[in-house]
C-alpha cells in the first residue's frame, strides 16, 4: 500500500455502509474497502468467547447490504442464493487468542502504517475474514444470477473448541465445497492433519505405603513405568508417510499417577496426542498404542478433528491453484474449522503467514490483504463452476 493511501484512511474513517464496493462490472474488490474492513475488525477485541461485538458489527454490515444473515451465538452465516446450483462456503473465524505478553504495538489500535497493520487477529484470521466479507459484499452489489449459492460463515470459538463451526453446520447442513480462510500465504492447502487424543490407563491395587512389605498390592505407577520405558519417542500407525503431511505421529504428553505420598496408586494415566494424516484414524492410532502398552486399557478421548484431504486432481483444487497462481497444493499441520468438513471438497487458503499467528506484534501486510481479496473474488465464480462440473 502506498503511504498516501494509509494517511487518507487514517484521517477519513468511513461508516460501515461506506466501507465497501467499487465501481465497474467485474468482480474486483476495491483495495481501500478491504483495508478499512480489516481495520474495523481488528479494532474490536474478540478473544474466543467474547466475539459478540465484532459479530454485531459484521451482521449490521451484511444487513445494511440486504444480505440474508443468521446469527448463531457469536458466529454468523450469510447466504447469497440467486440461482440454482452448488453451495459454496467461505469460512473463517472472528475469534482470536488472548493478547499475551511482549507487544511493542497496541494490539487494538488498528492503524495502517507503512503498508502493514499490527493487531491481535490481524493475521489469524481477520485478514481472511475481511477479504471474504469484501468479496460477498461486492457479489451482493452486482445484479444477476449466481451459478449457485454462496455462503459466508464467520465463526466464533475456532481457537478453542470449534463450537462456532459446529453451530453453523447444524444450521446450514454441509456445503458442496468450501474454502477455509486462514493465513497460508495464499498457498492452496488441500490436506490438513487431524487431531485425536488417546488415554492409556493402568489399574492396580492400592495399599497404605506403610504396609508395602506385607500387604498385597499392585503399584499402577510401576506397571505404567515399565511399559513406558520401552516406548519410542513417537509412534505411527502402519503405512507410508502422507505425501504432503509426512507421517502420522503419536506422542505421549501427560502422565499422572498417585495423589498422596502415603498411598500406593491403583491407577496411572497417560495422554497421547495424535496428529493424523489421511487415511489414518483415531482407531488406527489406538490399535498401535494398545499393542505397545498391553497392560493398559487404551481409549479414544477425542476424535472430532479428523484428517482432511481433497484429491489433487479435484476441479476445486485446480480452480484454486489457477486463481492463486500456484503450481501445486500443499499440506498443513495446523488445525482449522476445515477439520469439521469431512466429505466436503475444500481447500484452505488465505492472506497472511501462519508463522505470525498467536505471536506478539502479529501483523498483516496491505499487499497480502489485497491479494487475498482478489483471490477470493476470482475463486468464488471459479469454485461454483468447478463444483457444478462435479455434480451429476
Ligand atoms: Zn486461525
Amino acid at each position: 500500500m502506498r503511504s498516501t493511501e494509509s494517511e487518507q484512511i487514517i484521517k477519513d474513517p468511513p461508516g460501515p455502509q461506506e466501507n465497501v464496493g467499487c465501481k465497474g462490472g467485474s468482480l474486483m474488490i476495491c483495495s481501500d474497502s478491504v483495508l478499512l474492513l480489516l481495520r474495523d475488525l481488528v479494532a474490536i477485541p474478540s478473544v474466543s468467547g467474547d466475539e459478540g461485538r465484532v459479530a454485531d458489527f459484521v451482521v449490521a454490515l451484511l444487513e445494511h447490504a440486504r444480505i440474508d444473515v443468521q446469527r448463531l451465538g457469536h458466529s454468523l452465516v450469510a447466504r447469497l442464493a440467486r440461482g440454482a446450483g452448488p453451495r459454496f462456503l467461505l469460512v473463517s473465524h472472528l475469534d482470536t487468542v488472548p493478547v499475551g505478553e511482549g507487544w511493542t504495538h497496541d494490539p487494538y489500535a488498528a492503524r495502517w502504517q507503512h503498508g502493514r497493520l499490527y493487531g491481535r487477529g490481524a493475521n489469524d484470521a481477520k485478514a481472511s475474514a475481511a477479504a471474504m466479507l469484501a468479496t460477498v459484499l461486492e457479489l451482493a452489489r452486482r445484479p444477476g444470477e449466481l451459478a449457485g449459492e454462496v455462503w459466508l460463515a464467520l465463526n466464533a470459538q475456532e481457537e478453542t473448541d470449534n463450537s462456532g463451526m459446529r453451530a453453523v453446520l447444524a444450521a446450514t447442513g454441509l456445503p458442496d465445497g468450501a474454502v477455509c480462510g486462514e493465513p497460508t500465504g495464499l498457498e492452496v492447502v488441500r490436506a490438513q492433519a487431524g487431531l485425536a487424543i488417546l488415554k492409556a490407563e493402568w489399574r492396580g491395587r492400592a495399599c497404605h505405603a506403610a504396609h508395602v512389605a506385607k500387604a498385597e498390592h499392585e503399584n499402577a505407577l510401576l506397571a505404567a513405568a515399565a511399559e513406558l520405558a520401552r516406548l519410542p519417542r513417537w509412534l505411527t500407525p502402519p503405512g507410508p508417510p502422507h505425501a504432503l503431511l509426512g507421517p502420522s505421529t503419536i506422542a505421549p504428553t501427560v502422565f499422572q499417577a498417585g495423589k498422596r505420598h502415603n498411598v500406593v496408586p491403583d491407577r496411572a494415566e497417560l495422554v497421547l496426542d495424535c496428529r493424523l494424516a489421511p487415511p489414518h484414524t483415531a482407531a488406527d492410532a489406538r490399535r498401535v498404542v494398545a499393542e505397545r502398552l498391553p497392560a493398559a486399557e487404551v481409549s479414544i478421548v477425542s476424535e472430532r478433528l479428523t484428517p482432511f484431504e481433497t484429491a489433487e486432481d479435484h476441479p476445486l483444487v485446480r480452480a484454486a491453484l489457477a486463481c492463486a497462481g500456484r503450481a501445486r497444493a500443499l499440506g498443513s499441520l495446523t488445525l482449522s474449522d476445515m477439520a469439521l468438513l469431512a466429505g466436503v471438497s475444500a481447500v484452505k487458503c488465505g492472506p497472511g503467514e501462519t508463522s505470525r499467528s498467536h505471536t506478539p506484534d502479529e501483523f498483516v501486510l496491505a499487499s497480502e490483504l489485497e491479494a487475498g481479496a482478489q483471490f477470493y473474488a476470482r475463486f468464488v465464480p471459479a469454485a461454483l463452476a468447478a463444483l457444478k462440473e462435479q455434480q451429476p
